[in-house]
């Protein structure tokens, strides 16, 4: 049985499929669903992107997961990128205590990183998932097809996520990843990436440690992210997470011991072109105190996941405001160079 077979029986075994959709998804992507599988399911459209992940899209998905006569023993299908996954997979969770979601990841990032571990949730107050709880999927189908209508911008940002798990775990796989042309299939790429990721959360799936491994990068990332959602200089997810993986890297130099040559190697490697993206906030004293709400801190101290090597991570190092507001002036400088 191939894995749209796999998925087409799974869909069969409920009186009621709803498949959760963007206008994006739906117009690119549910029409290759609807040729693995030709049953019958209702239609929920929310609209695209990280603004609209938030409290207020859910109560119109609850709503309309009621309109519908949905109940516990219905399947929500969340077919989209990790807005669509992390949000239905929440909604999914919390309607009348819990029913059945399947993930189909569309993109990149959602395929190597948000679909896979369990985390599910909304933003709130402009702080990223703030509101969520840690839940699997019935099952998750993959199905790199789906990468042929991505955007360019949307394919570099979910490159972030595979180049982190090279970075956190495996110096062999970062090289490879970052070669131009790639040196791996989507395939390839996407099935070490999914390994990295499971082998890390088998070992610690509620994230009480060694999972914050794959916080590397999304401490300053999320307060860049949240510092600049709903301005012109709005980031995808990747794009912020990049510019977290540098600030954090240079941080590493100070406090976990990697080398200053492999800090300039990385910033080469994954920076990239920003100047397109308007005038960025890094401003370090809102980026610290968006780093203060971070969900992986104790006690008011700000805990990220440092390298001590390309390939190797450290997990709860505290920083400091003065080594935040470094990072950024060494950010700052990189963006410009
Ligand atoms: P996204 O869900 O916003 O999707 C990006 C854009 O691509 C959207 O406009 C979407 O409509 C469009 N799209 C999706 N699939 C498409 C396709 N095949 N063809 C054309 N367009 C398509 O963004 P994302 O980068 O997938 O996910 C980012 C989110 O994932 C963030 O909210 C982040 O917090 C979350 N995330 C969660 C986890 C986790 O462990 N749960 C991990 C990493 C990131």
């Amino acid at each position: 049985m191939d894995g749209w077979e796999e998925f087409s029986s799974q869909m069969d075994a409920y009186d009621k499929v709803i498949i959760l959709v963007d206008e994006n998804t739906k117009q690119h992507c549910l029409p290759y669903l609807e040729k693995k599988w030709t049953g019958q399911y209702e239609l929920i459209e929310i609209p695209s992107g990280e603004n609209h992940k938030n409290i207020t899209t859910c109560q119109t998905i609850w709503n309309q997961l009621l309109e519908l006569k949905a109940d516990r023993h219905s399947l929500l299908v969340n077919l989209g990128g990790g807005v669509i996954g992390d949000m239905g997979g929440f909604c999914a969770s919390t309607f009348m205590r819990g029913m059945d979601f399947i993930q189909i990841p569309t993109t990149l990032l959602s395929m190597v990183d948000a679909s896979i571990g369990g985390k599910l949730g909304v933003d709130m107050d402009g702080f990223k998932n703030l509101i969520g709880l840690f839940k699997n999927p019935k099952a998750i189908f993959i199905d790199p097809q789906f990468l042929g209508t991505l955007p360019k911008r949307e394919i570099s940002s979910g490159m972030a996520e595979v180049i982190k798990h090279g970075l956190i775990a495996d110096a062999d796989y970062y090289e490879q990843v970052i070669k131009y042309p790639p040196a791996l299939s989507w395939n390839e790429l996407i099935a070490r990436s999914i390994e990295i990721k499971k082998e890390v959360v088998e070992k610690d799936p509620l994230e009480k440690g060694f999972r914050k491994i794959l916080n590397f990068g999304h401490t300053i990332g999320h307060a860049i992210e949240s510092l600049n959602l709903d301005t012109d200089s709005h980031l995808l997810h990747g794009e912020a997470i990049t510019l977290g993986m540098i600030a954090e890297a240079f941080i590493s130099t100070r406090i976990t011991g990697l080398s200053t040559e492999s800090l300039e190697k990385i910033r080469k490697d994954i920076l990239g072109d920003f100047s397109s993206r308007g005038n960025i906030n890094l401003n370090p004293h809102k980026i610290f105190e968006n780093c203060l709400k971070d969900k992986k801190n104790k006690n008011q101290k700000v805990l990220a996941s440092l390298l001590s090597a390309i390939g190797k991570c450290e997990i709860n190092v505290e920083i400091s405001k003065k080594d935040v507001e470094e990072a950024m002036v060494y950010l700052k400088s990189t963006i410009k160079k």
